[in-house]
């Protein structure tokens, strides 16, 4: 089942990952399996989407990224644990209890254990790293700041909280502007702002996650986009975008509410003032002459921890060769 990693590229020096759920883990699980020495991979998780649930604080997005970088994630599903079962929601529906959210029986211990802590004093960042210690992950993962965020969907129908709008009305009101809740005042993690200033920093990958519900909450803190701007590591993205559509859940349409081009060349317009780079789909390939950074077009849906481990591998070798200067990669012309 292990992949022969010997002919990837792998990394010298550290990497930073910015990432969302489930898509984002995607990716980082890959990143993961090719950069094995303890805290040279660091990602940083947007905590947008945490709210509070029947007394429980409830972070999906750290969530996803734990079980996938563990190898605790459901592939079938393509959300949650493997080996989940749901007894402990039957028994709230049947008690009247808001049955909106879906609670598996492994996922609430994590839920508890961390309302717990959190309870007891300890900071998100503390108890996460105390979760990666205890699931074996060898990657620093943490929550994009200690303090709290909120992203906040102004819609046709209204201003409806993040999971209001994501999970209760599946995304069907038509968004018109999204903003983050105490973004403004928030302190960007200490780690992440280490990371950025790290001379060993090889490579800062935006994984393919929402640009607007997963991204644009981390690059809201204070002093993010500026920090991006300075790194000396090339920041390169991976779209979201297969085909010109969403792998799933609403990026297209949001981007096409949001009048962006719902294409490789939207998404560069998104991240255009610090992206030195883009990844996009092979099936996007005449999108390149689109956009005004160089490209490499590649598979990227990854269904399996492979293909993960190979689009990671591509992608930090992307990296590289553009910090070797302007060339040709993999056929694809920097410009
Ligand atoms: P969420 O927070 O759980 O909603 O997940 P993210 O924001 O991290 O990721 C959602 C995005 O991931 C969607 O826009 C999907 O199009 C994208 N996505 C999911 N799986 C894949 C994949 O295998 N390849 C690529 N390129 N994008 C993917
Ligand atoms: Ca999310």
């Amino acid at each position: 089942m292990t992949q022969d990693t010997s002919s990837l590229y792998t990394p010298a020096g550290r990497v930073l990952a910015l990432c969302g759920g489930v898509g984002g883990a995607r990716l980082a699980r890959g990143l993961n399996a090719l950069i094995p020495t303890p805290g040279q991979l660091t990602v940083a998780v947007n905590t947008g989407d945490d709210f509070e649930h029947l007394g429980l604080t409830i972070c999906p997005d750290l969530d996803s990224v734990l079980y996938g970088l563990s190898g605790k994630n459901d592939e079938q599903r393509g959300w949650g644990r493997a080996d989940e079962t749901w007894h402990c929601l039957e028994a709230l529906k049947e008690l009247g209890a808001a049955d909106w959210f879906s609670l598996g029986d492994r996922d609430l211990a994590v839920h508890i254990e961390r309302s717990h802590q959190l309870r007891e004093g300890e900071t998100l960042s503390g108890i996460t790293a105390r979760f990666c210690e205890r699931l074996g992950i060898a990657a620093h993962v943490l929550p994009m700041s200690d303090d709290p965020v909120r992203t906040t969907v102004h819609t046709d129908e209204g201003e409806l909280a993040f999971q209001e709008y994501f999970v209760r009305r599946a995304s069907r009101p038509k968004v018109q502007n999204i903003s983050y809740r105490g973004a403004d005042t928030a302190r960007p993690n200490e780690a992440l702002l280490q990371c950025l200033a790290d001379g060993s920093l090889e490579a800062v990958v935006i994984c393919p996650s929402n640009p607007q519900l997963s991204i644009d909450p981390i690059l809201a803190l204070p002093g993010m986009r500026q920090a991006l701007r300075d790194v000396d590591a090339p920041v390169i993205v991976v779209s979201p975008l297969i085909g010109g559509r969403a792998v799933k859940g609403p990026a297209a349409k949001i981007m096409a509410e949001l009048e962006l081009s719902v294409d490789s060349a939207g998404i560069a317009q998104v991240y255009l003032d610090f992206l030195d780079g883009l990844v996009i789909d092979a099936q996007d390939a005449d999108d390149a002459d689109r956009v005004p950074v160089p490209v490499l077009a590649t598979p990227t849906l990854m269904r399996r921890q492979e293909d993960s481990t190979r689009l990671a591998a591509q992608t930090l070798a992307f990296a590289h060769a553009l910090r070797q200067g302007p060339q040709r990669i993999n056929g694809t012309t920097g410009r």
